[in-house]
């Protein structure tokens, strides 16, 4: 229960008019979830200040808001509270609050299993006091406010988990919790990316340990040498608790890992327990029950007590939770969080408990927050799980290297399958990897990657649903993506997805796709892009130039590869090699190739490209047939395919047919002649869409992919939706006086009194600098014009319409952001140019995520 007053006393804050309510009856930090009676405190988050969101929180009932400044509406029924800093007021608070109803704090650290812990804990003391279990919603200080709002007097503990993502953070929240017992399980790489070390890590769990008093109690996991070292640290009493090595205070052994239960014997000084069992599975969550036990022991609770406790542990969502699944399969949910350390637990529980006849699957999401590590961390888990597992499938870029890993330990091709969503996986078992009866699939993935909804669909029974993780959408907000840089690009690889279905349904089953990534696939990130569009029915991929199917080739993708410009002979054999398909429209160049081919004992597969009219790359028709005569005679040459160009597609349908024209009247005495090609091709995107007339056996698509319109005339259906939107952040607003210059050259002064923000975008970013700029952004969901001279790393833009803009607010400079929209249709026509320029040049230094 939260009141006004205890707030207003704890942190010296001051009422904005008159307080209406004096009761709320939670916290809200996110005005998307704000419900009726809660209190509203505003926050600065990596991404801005929510101050801008109070009205919106308003509308939905909260009674209350906490914020640094008035708001600027009327706020008659609302109680406000001004303070300097939220946060600290809230710390101040929770610190206020426990002193006030004498609640003893139990607090759980660790990189991993912490909510395992808090659970185990919990039950434990259960079974003989009134407890309180703290939000597991999310990490850092607000944590514990918002595990404090619902505690009553009546309640004797709060058992707390406390999570940082950043150093000094723990600092902060143990002088506002105030815990007796500090229980640390496991310290691995969690939030890597925040922290520069291991080391570090350890510094900081071990804040908790360091303030805990003599009569105070600390659990520590005496398996891992990190945390024992903490023991010297601590002047509390210690209890260590383990498995693999003797002298752990309490300890299990004979560990029986199975696949509905955990058995163990447990020693406790001369004392012996046997045959004693939980339903948690696997030995890493096996840790947190010996934690449980050992805080037990320090309140009275005797040990039979608390094993019988622990036998009724409820499943915890996406923790090693056991779920029947499609066909009789049994699906292990462990989607609520991964780092490698959990996942290798994970996989050792998978290994231990298969048996002769079970097909093994994993499925893997990435790892968030590894940073540097996070490279070695997959490839580690990918190597860990090709020495058992049977079939592994991944989701996203980086879980795709636990899959490259795989293949180079020696995994078959057809035993793994790299996906960029979490649609691409499921619709992988809704037809090649069907389960079975046999089957035993562990589904991991951290947060970010919502693997839970990969568990979702192949439950048998939909009302298992309720089992998994995230219900809610505080857990959504609270782990966004990190950028490495401050301005990067978003790809929305279901968009993708989709849009090569809607492809697919446009040009029917008799005709194939050829998904055109060259160029990095327009920008959009060429393996990501190709590898989505294959799982989505694209059955040829086209690149501009060896080293594009190289990249291709390199990152494990197999498909067939054209190249559709020209290739130099040297790359010939590595052509032959890599099995990749060269365009061929010249009989130097062709007798040149059947060289190299016949000098390696191989065929070589080409596509012969004939001008019907663009005048770029290819044969004239009337020097098609002798061309193909000559290349009848080549045998090393493979002539698969035969193609041409369209040059006004996306504007004059008269002049494409007349290209069609002239390709049949190529191919009608090619085809008298014994010539025959398994595809002939010719329709681009505003080919496709246009006719189907354009399609022949095969269509190679570019832009449509992308969810943008070849032209005015030509656009994409409805249901394509782009796929890259680029943002960034604010890095400063002030306030500048009247005819006060801005940017290189002093070309823009202001013209009153006005609100200039700088974003850290600019040319070197491709943020065009001339002849045209950008012209306009998107803050707060409002247009903002672009003043004064874009730099090379920064750009200046006038907020001066806008209320309350501050450092961090998030800014669009493609895509959408609220209602509002910019397209890379607008930004074409801004700059003079065509979108496909406008995708294709932002530059690769820009992080794609
Ligand atoms: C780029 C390209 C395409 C794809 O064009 P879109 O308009 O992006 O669909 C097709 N064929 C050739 C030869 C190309 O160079």
């Amino acid at each position: 229960m939260i009141s006004l007053y205890d707030i207003m006393e704890a942190s010296n804050g001051q009422p904005f008019g008159e307080p209406a309510a004096h009761i709320f009856t939670d916290f809200c930090f996110d005005s998307r979830s704000a419900g009726e009676a809660q209190l509203f405190v505003t926050l600065k988050t990596d991404r801005g200040d929510t101050h801008q969101y109070i009205r919106e929180a308003v509308e939905r009932g909260v009674l209350g808001v906490l914020c640094t400044r008035p708001p600027d509406f009327d706020t008659e029924g609302i109680s406000v509270v001004i303070v300097r800093d939220t946060e600290a007021a809230l710390m101040a608070w929770s610190h206020f609050v426990l002193g006030k109803l004498g609640t003893k704090v139990i607090a759980v650290t660790g990189s991993s299993g912490k909510s395992a812990a808090v659970q185990a804990i919990s039950s434990v003391l259960a079974t003989r006091y009134k407890v309180h279990t703290g939000t597991q919603d999310f990490s850092g200080p607000l944590s514990v406010p918002a595990s404090l709002a619902k505690l009553a007097p009546e309640h004797k503990f709060l058992v707390l988990e406390l999570g940082t993502t950043q150093p000094g953070e723990m600092a902060e929240m143990v002088q506002a919790a105030k815990p007796e017992v500090g229980v640390i399980t496991h310290i691995g790489h969690a939030h890597t990316n925040r922290f520069s070390s291991l080391e570090q890590i350890v510094e900081e769990k071990s804040a908790l340990v360091k303030y805990l008093s003599p009569n105070d109690l600390v659990v520590l996991n005496y398996d891992d040498d990190y945390v024992l070292e903490m023991a010297s640290e601590s002047r509390a009493h210690a209890v260590t608790v383990g498995m693999d090595r003797f002298g752990a205070d309490l300890m299990a052994y004979n560990v029986v890992v199975g696949q509905t239960k955990t058995g163990f014997d447990l020693r406790y000084g001369s004392e012996r327990f046997v045959g004693r069992w939980t339903p948690w599975l696997g030995k890493h969550l096996l840790y947190n029950v010996l934690s449980a036990l050992a805080v037990g022991l320090h309140f009275s609770v005797p040990l039979d007590e608390a094993l019988k406790a622990i036998t009724d542990l409820a499943p915890l969502p996406g923790r090693m939770n056991p779920l029947p699944g499609e066909n009789k399969s049994l699906v292990i949910d462990d989607t609520y969080n991964a780092n490698p350390e959990s996942t290798m637990a994970a996989l050792d529980w998978l290994q231990a408990v298969a048996e002769e006849g079970n097909r093994v699957v994993f499925i893997m999401g990435d790892m968030d927050h590894l940073g540097d590590y996070s490279q070695q961390g997959h490839r580690n888990v990918g190597r860990r799980a090709a020495e058992f597992a049977h079939l592994i499938v991944t989701a996203g870029t980086d879980a795709a290297l636990v899959g490259r890993a795989a293949l180079d330990e020696g995994m078959e091709r057809r035993q793994v399958r790299m996906a960029y969503n979490v649609q691409d996986v499921v619709a992988a078992f809704k037809t090649d990897y069907t389960l079975g009866e046999n089957d035993i699939v562990l589904v991991k993935g951290g947060a970010a990657t919502h693997m839970e909804l990969v568990v979702q669909e192949l439950l048998a029974d939909e009302n298992d649903r309720a089992l998994l993780p995230r219900q809610g959408l505080v857990a959504e907000t609270a782990s966004h993506v990190q950028a490495t840089r401050p301005s990067w690009v978003e790809l929305d690889m279901e968009a993708l997805a989709g849009n090569v279905r809607a492809i697919k349904d446009i040009i029917g089953d008799a005709v194939a796709l050829m998904a055109v990534v060259k160029a990095d696939a327009y920008g959009h990130g060429a393996v990501a892009v190709a590898r989505t569009a294959m799982l989505n029915g694209a059955e040829y991929l086209a690149v501009s130039s060896m080293n594009e199917a190289l990249e291709l080739r390199d990152a494990g993708i197999e498909a067939p590869i054209l190249v559709m410009s020209y290739t130099p002979t040297y790359f010939v054999r590595q052509a032959i090699r890599l099995d990749v398909t060269l365009t061929l429209y010249d009989l130097d160049l062709a007798r040149a190739y059947e060289r190299i081919a016949r000098d390696t004992g191989e065929k070589l597969r080409i596509h012969a490209k004939v001008d019907t009219g663009m005048g770029r790359l290819g044969v004239l028709p009337e020097d098609a047939m002798p061309f193909f005569r000559h290349l009848a005679v080549m045998h090393h040459l493979e002539v698969e395919g035969l193609y041409t160009h369209f040059s006004m597609a996306a504007d004059d349908p008269d002049y494409t047919a007349e290209q069609v024209k002239i390709l049949k009247g190529v191919i009608k005495p090619l085809r008298a002649g014994g010539f025959n090609f398994k595809y002939i091709h010719a329709a681009n995107s505003a080919a496709t869409l246009a006719s189907k007339a354009n399609h022949f056996e095969m269509v190679r698509v570019g832009l449509a992919l992308y969810g943008l319109s070849p032209s005015e005339n030509v656009p994409v259906p409805p249901e394509f939706r782009p796929v890259m939107s680029w943002k960034t952040v604010i890095a400063q607003v002030k306030t500048l006086p009247p005819g006060h210059p801005v940017g290189y050259g002093n070309t823009y002064r202001t013209r009153g009194e006005e609100r200039i923000a700088i974003v850290p975008v600019g040319y070197a970013d491709g943020f065009r600098h001339s002849p045209e700029h950008w012209g306009k952004v998107l803050v707060h969901g409002q247009f903002v014009p672009v003043v004064g001279r874009v730099s090379m790393e920064k750009t200046a833009i006038n907020v001066t319409d806008l209320s309350d803009v501050a450092i961090g607010d998030e800014v669009v400079l493609l895509g959408r952001q609220g209602d509002a929209q910019i397209t890379a249709d607008d930004i074409a026509n801004q700059l003079g140019t065509i979108n496909y320029e406008v995708v294709t040049t932002i530059l690769p230094r820009v992080p794609r995520h």
